[in-house]
């Protein structure tokens, strides 16, 4: 009896299949797909577990390898994409924050080496902390970043497109190729605000996060239907730059804590052969996989060697995917409190299951038991040995905090202080206090959230006291930022500036709210006094594009036009793609009344991005002064229409229409003006215009 037992159970294991492995095959001949999408929780796609319904990517799940415990490095949109290109971790490329940084010129990423090699390449990006003024466009011949443009430094929309706009423009560029290829396709509708179109904004009414996720999956089907019928594999690699919060530790989107919500990301890794019939069998890991992992990944499937020194593994060999294989210390780090905020920083390490937070409040979790982290166990002396393990674990990566590595000139800083600003670098304390921590700070987050949320309905003078409120209680540069971007909008120039001079005497110096303050003094004819600052800014920030649009203007409204296109060439040659640049040539050439190469700067402009409402603006003053007033009407409508706060383009419009002497045509353009042109920049304007208004009044 006990032996047939024995022999019954010995068969019932030979019945048992193996655990499927998907193939992933080494193949120097396929194509790359490289799909990122923002602000995507692990926990939302489908074949997550999550509510998202996402047939398409969890098809793609089934086909290949889905990582159940992958992170980011990071919880903001470029510092965590230049990890995924590079494989190196922040503290190594150097990007630490979305804006104020760009990757260095001649990083080897994703694109150069796969260029190098002989793939095409062709990146198409919806959002701006991926325009190609921050680096990432390097190795792409084609970076498609045509997402229109931002009201100014402080604006709280990014600019973006959507995926039904993006994924036919980058479906069209594969269609296009003949040989082997590399594409990276970023997609932005994750990202706050939620607003999916229908039917996913009825079918997840009061979950809109989800309904997104839910319409990016429909756009990608046809793309992966394409790639089904390619006569060549292509390996598609399908990640998030990190997830949301929703709310969860009192964090509403990302980019403060590092908690799993916006820390783990999606991880998929297939390969889609056209000549694969059968269904393949997906495959689950759990080991730690990183954002690092994933250049030498892709190397290693295109049996390409890159950069030495990678920090990362590659995920291909099925060993390396499967449990027991010995844990990889994912470092992670949140910068962005720090340098806009002046919170303390944050930085910490996942091993194994162990997570430790450093902070001036540290924290310890263990992701198997406590997967909410809810139970924080630093001071629990029975975890001490694992607290001392991963602070060792951290202490090993040897990370820098932001602007440390930065050298500057003793003439520099001595420049900078002598006009009582910092060096421009990160405004660090000597030294964070529990006071700095991000966990008690939280609910001032929450209060600028609700700040933005009144400007953007337009209750704008709560917005400003709310914002009043948050400064005194902190002081904050993204918080003086916004207050002075709503007066500015608003047409209180007086009170934006006094402001930012605010923002300076609390010790709030960064390289932000000086060119913040440089612009508004540039446009209120102060000239004089922005250019010391952006000089000097741009004495510590040589690759600081904003700065250096900025001190380009201030020199031409000193009359200083060859210093200028001096300086707009310094930008071109930073990013031959940067369409602000040529705006500001186009105007300057404008001004010169050098018409020919006016119309060229901004026909350049307008081929960088054709969504640029200057850019169009400006060509219309260019027709118009070369009798193609029917042109430069046309080109103002769709400036305006592209930004309904161009009031020069606005101007412009109505100003050619009252001389064309048609009332009616004219009276809606004029009273547009009338009601929305701030008073203090267009004081004179108004005026005259309103007269008109009066006079023409009752005619037809
Ligand atoms: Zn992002």
């Amino acid at each position: 009896m006990i032996v047939l037992l024995a022999a019954a159970g010995a068969a019932a294991l030979l019945l048992v299949p193996r655990r499927p492995v998907a193939r992933l095959d080494r193949d120097a001949n396929q194509n790359v797909l490289l799909i990122t999408l923002d602000t995507l929780r692990a926990d939302a796609l489908s074949c997550y577990g999550g509510p998202a319904h996402t047939p398409n990517l969890d098809r793609l799940a089934r086909d290949g390898v889905r990582f159940d415990f992958a992170h980011a490095q990071a919880v903001l949109t470029l510092p965590s994409h230049t990890s995924i290109l590079t494989g190196l971790y922040p503290f190594q490329h150097g990007v630490r924050d979305n804006s104020g940084f760009r990757l260095a010129a001649g990083t080897p990423t994703m694109a150069t080496i796969l260029q190098s090699d002989g793939w095409a390449t062709g990146a198409f990006v919806s959002g701006f902390p991926l325009n190609a003024r921050f680096g990432l466009n390097a190795g792409f011949t084609v970076y498609n970043d045509d997402f229109g443009e931002t009201a100014g430094p402080a604006d709280f929309q990014l600019a973006s497109r959507t995926a039904d706009q993006v994924v036919p423009l980058a479906e069209h560029w594969i269609e296009q190729q003949q040989g082997r290829w590399f594409e990276w396709l970023h997609l932005f509708d994750a990202h706050a605000p939620y607003d999916p179109p229908p039917p996913f904004n009825r079918e997840y009414a009061g979950r809109p996060y989800y309904g997104e996720v839910a319409f990016i999956d429909k756009e990608l089907g046809p793309l992966f239907d394409r790639l089904r019928t390619l006569d060549r594999p292509t390996l598609v690699i399908v990640t998030g730059d990190h997830g949301e919060a929703l709310g969860e530790h009192g964090e509403q989107t990302h980019g403060i804590f590092a908690y799993e919500p916006t820390l783990r990301i999606p991880l998929i890794v297939a390969q889609i052969d056209p000549g694969e019939r059968d269904p393949r069998r997906g495959e689950v890991s759990d080991v730690g996989a990183r954002h690092v992992d994933i250049l030498p990944t892709v190397l290693d499937a295109l049996k390409l060697s890159g950069p030495a020194d990678l920090p990362g593994r590659t995920l291909l060999p099925a060993a390396q995917r499967q449990r027991g294989a010995a844990p990889r210390p994912s470092y992670f780090e949140s910068m962005g409190p720090m340098l806009n905020r002046g919170w303390a920083p944050l930085e910490g390490v996942i091993l194994g299951h162990e997570k430790y937070i450093d902070l001036p409040l540290p924290e310890l979790y263990n992701l198997r038991t406590d997967p909410n982290e809810q139970n924080n166990l630093i001071d629990v002396a029975a975890d001490a040995t694992e607290r001392r393990t991963l602070e060792h674990a951290l202490s090993e990566f040897h990370a820098d905090l932001p602007g440390a590595r930065r050298t500057e000139s003793p003439e520099v800083v001595a420049e900078l202080q002598s006009l009582g600003y910092t060096s421009g670098s990160a405004p660090r304390k000597a030294q964070y206090t529990a006071d700095d921590d991000p966990k008690r700070l939280i609910a001032l987050d929450q209060e600028i959230h609700k700040a933005v949320d009144l400007y953007e309905r337009h209750h704008l003078n709560q917005a400003i006291a709310l914002y009043q409120q948050i400064v005194a209680q902190r002081p904050m540069s993204v918080a003086y930022q916004h207050l002075a971007f709503i007066y500015w909008e608003s047409g209180q120039v007086g009170q934006a500036m006094a402001t930012l001079h605010q923002a300076i005497q609390h010790g709030v110096r960064d390289h932000d709210i000086q060119v913040q303050l440089a612009t508004y003094l540039s446009e209120t004819g102060r000239p004089q006094d922005a250019l010391p600052i952006l000089e000097a800014v741009t004495k510590t920030r040589p690759d600081a594009v904003d700065a250096l649009n900025a001190l380009g203007i201030a020199q031409a409204r000193l009359g200083r036009i060859k210093d200028a296109m001096g300086t707009f060439q310094r930008v071109l040659a930073l990013d031959p793609a940067d369409d602000m640049a040529m705006e500001n040539m186009g105007s300057v050439y404008l001004g010169e009344n050098d018409l020919v190469h006016a119309e060229d700067a901004f026909r350049k402009a307008l081929q960088a991005n054709p969504r640029s409402s200057t850019a169009r603006s400006g060509l219309g003053v260019v027709e118009l002064k070369t009798g193609r007033t029917a042109e430069a009407v046309a080109d103002w409508r769709q400036a305006i229409a592209l930004n309904p706060t161009n009031y020069d383009a606005l101007y412009n419009l109505a100003a050619e229409l009252v001389r064309e002497g048609d009332a009616g045509v004219a009276r809606p353009v004029v009273e547009q003006f009338v009601r929305t042109a701030p008073p203090s920049l267009y004081a004179d304007d108004i005026r005259a215009f309103s007269a008109w208004l009066a006079r023409t009044q009752g005619q037809p």
